[in-house]
Formats: C-alpha cells, structure tokens, sequence
C-alpha cells in the first residue's frame, strides 16, 4: 500500500488526543505511562516509517518528522519512545540489517510486539564511545557479548537492543581494535535490566530509562549488522536519524509552549488588562514565535538532506552534507526548546512553577535534548570544525 499522509497525520492526532489525560495522570504519579505503548499500538504508529515490505507505514523522512512534532507536543517521554524504538532502535536494523535480521525483527517492531531500543553508552562510554569496554567474542555459530550499557532509553522495556562492542581478539590499543553492531534479544541468558527509578530522575519520570548488563550473552551469528568492524560507522549513521528525531520532537515542545503560553497570557489580568497586553510578556510570545518558525524551518531542510541521502547511499557529499544538518538542527531545536519552555514558565508566573502545568513538565523534561544523541558540546565542535576544516578538529 502506498504511504498515506493524511492518515497518518489523523492517527497520530487521535493518539495525541488519548495519550495526553494519561500522560498526564502518570506524571502526577510520577511512575510510567504504561498507556503509550498499548495507544501507539491501537494507532498503527509502532512502525511509522518501517518499509511497508516490513509490516510499516513507510513513512518518509518529513512525514515522519512531522509525525514525531505533533508527539513532541504531549511531552519529551512520549517523543523519547519513539526515538528509542524507531529511529535508533529499527532504523540500525532496516538500514544495515540482512534480509534475515529484518524480517526476524521488524514486522514484530512494527506491530509492536517487539519494542526496540540502541545501546551505545557505558558507564564511562558517553561522549567519546570509542572508550566502551563492552566486548563479543565469535564462538562457532554465535557470538559471546559481556559489559554493561547504561542510561538506555525503552532499555527495561525492550524486547530486542542494538549494542556496540570490540572484537575481545584485540587488545586495547591494537590498530585493528574496531566496533561491531548486533541485535541483542533481552530474553537471553546472562542479560541483565535495571530501570531508573522515575523519582531518580530531573524529568521524564513517566519514561523508562534503563541501564542493562551482558554476561556471557549467546547472540546468533546473523543477528550481526553489516559486517564485523562496522559499528562505529552504523552508531554515527544512526545519530543523523536520532538526532533528527529529537529535533522534531523539541520543535513539538516549542508549539506546545506556544499555544499554552498564548491562551494563558490572553486570560490571565493583571495591573488592569490581560497580561498579553504586557508588552514585556509580548517579547516572551515573539522569542517563542521565533524559536518555533526557525526550528522548524531547519527541520525541514534537514529532514530533506536525510531523504536525499538515503535515496542514493553510495554519495558521501549527500551524507556528510545530512550527517552535519543534523547536528545543526538538533542543537539549535534543542536550545530553542529549552528557551521556549523557560519563556512559557515566565509567562505561567507561579502556576509555571508547578508540574501541575504543561510548562514545568516542558522544562524539566527537555532538558536532557541537550544532553543525549550529542551533546551541546559535541555538537558545537563538530560545527566548529566543518566551518574551519578538517585539520582543525578539537578531537578525532
Ligand atoms: C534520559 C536519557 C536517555 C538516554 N538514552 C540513551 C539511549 O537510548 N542510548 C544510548 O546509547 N545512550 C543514551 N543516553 C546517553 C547519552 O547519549 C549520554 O548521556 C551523552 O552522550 C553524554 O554522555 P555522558 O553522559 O557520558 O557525558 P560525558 O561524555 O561524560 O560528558 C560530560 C560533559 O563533558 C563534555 N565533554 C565531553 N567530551 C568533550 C569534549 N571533547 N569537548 C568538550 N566537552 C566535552 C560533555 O559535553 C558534557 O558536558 C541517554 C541519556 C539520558 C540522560
């Protein structure tokens, strides 16, 4: 079936609609939406932008982008989901997953039997993930994974991760020493999960964040992605589409700011009038009204390089033209939101103090958009060294 737009956008709207009272009750809790899941289901969304050939909608990059927005606007969790489990979790495996590894996974994923999340960061293995100690060792038909990833987002809840690790062959400091990719089923034996506890959290308590522990995990020889030493080449791949996917969802948030803001200032009367009338709180509305038309014009031309390069995979000027958009894009939106959550608290007084409100949540929630897939610094100096060239790069 070809991909249908429109009603992707009503289904993702209705989702929108259901999710948001339960949203709302799990973050009073502050425990777990265990709500998301069943209504992303109940809304074909859990396959969004899998290939149709795989049992998705086949979203393309904008459409998908768009959908991710519109989540965005009922919180950075919700959003998070679908990041962890769509655009670092299944896009690894459509992307560089055998004919096998796609059909064993993604038609599941899509129908959301099998939840899917990207296991990349250690302990001390954030920034610079060259540093992870996670290692696999190929034994006959299988491969042997032991180490530790921590701070995964769906990582207790996922039935399948995408973990990095180094070939145990190779000692640290051998020029050989290179990172591989696999699918990792979280039934296995000798894997290990351990959820965040919500209230150990600043935001996102209704979220799962997880850390997880490999022991001697038996992982199939075809559950590889690409080919041996391919990691690191598919975990940056993977950045462009998350870090995109985090973009979109912030821009959601700053829409969302937007509208709340807007509505309250127009009903809130102080010294006299509508604090709307205020033309110090007018500053606020336009700051928030910029941060959202240059999020998502950024957006868009990035999601377009995306397209453009995963149309024709072999040209590596579109790639690295993308791999950059993307980094921009998510740096900026992040920022934006940041700035356009702060604005909408000023705005909401007292009231956008409290989590009771949508503002407070937007705040404490977004935060870590400028921490995870990149963080602020990292984005900065991979910037800084495409505008100055390669020879002056702050680290390799
Ligand atoms: C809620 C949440 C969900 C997450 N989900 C996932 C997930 O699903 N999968 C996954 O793999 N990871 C995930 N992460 C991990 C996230 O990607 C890392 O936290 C992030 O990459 C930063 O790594 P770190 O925490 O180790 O910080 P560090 O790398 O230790 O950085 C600490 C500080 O030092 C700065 N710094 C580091 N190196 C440099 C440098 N060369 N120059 C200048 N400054 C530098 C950083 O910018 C930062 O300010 C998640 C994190 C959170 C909080």
């Amino acid at each position: 079936m070809p991909f249908d737009a429109a009603k992707l956008v009503a289904d993702v709207e209705a989702f929108c609609q259901e999710v948001r009272p339960e949203e709302e009750l799990a973050y009073a809790e502050r425990r777990f939406n265990e709500q998301a899941v069943p209504l992303a289901k109940k809304f074909n969304l859990m396959g969004m932008n899998i290939h149709p050939e795989y049992g998705g909608r086949g979203a393309d990059s904008v459409n998908y982008f768009k959908a991710l927005a519109r989540i965005g606007r009922e919180g950075t969790t919700v959003r998070t989901f679908f990041s962890g489990h769509l655009s670092i979790g299944a896009y690894p495996i459509q992307t560089w997953g055998s004919e096998a590894l796609k059909r064993k996974y993604l038609p599941a994923a899509a129908r959301g039997e099998k939840i899917l999340a990207f296991g990349l960061t250690e302990p001390e293995a954030g920034s610079n993930p060259r540093q992870m100690t996670t290692t696999f060792e190929k034994k006959g038909d299988h491969f042997v994974l032991n180490g530790m990833k921590y701070l995964i987002s769906n990582g207790g809840i996922a039935q399948a991760v995408v973990v990095f690790g180094y070939d145990a062959a190779f000692p640290e400091g051998d020029p050989n020493r290179r990172i591989s990719a696999f699918v990792v089923d979280t039934d296995a034996k000798g894997f290990e999960a351990e959820s965040f506890s919500p209230n150990a959290k600043m935001g996102m308590p209704t979220s799962n964040t997880a850390m997880f522990e490999m022991h001697d995990v038996r992982v199939p020889a075809e559950n590889l992605l690409g080919e041996l030493g391919d990691g690191f080449r598919i975990a940056m791949g993977t950045l462009v589409s998350g870090r995109l996917s985090v973009a979109a969802g912030c821009l959601g948030v700053i829409e969302d700011c937007l509208a709340e803001s807007v509505e309250y200032a127009k009903a809130r009367t102080q010294h006299g009038k509508e604090i709307a009338r205020h033309q110090l709180v007018q500053e606020h509305i336009a700051h928030i009204e910029m941060d959202r038309i240059a999020s998502e014009s950024l957006l868009l031309r990035a999601a377009e390089a995306k397209g453009r390069s995963e149309a024709n995979p072999a040209n590596k000027e579109l790639l690295r033209e993308a791999d950059l958009l993307a980094a921009q894009t998510k740096f900026f939106v992040s920022n934006a939101a940041w700035d356009a959550a702060d604005r909408a608290v000023q705005i909401w007084g007292g009231k956008g103090w409290s989590t009771l409100y949508r503002p407070a949540r937007h705040l404490t929630d977004v935060r870590v958009c400028r921490i995870y897939e990149g963080t602020d610094e990292i984005l900065k100096l991979k910037i800084a060294a495409a505008v100055l060239g390669k020879e002056w790069e702050a680290f390799k």
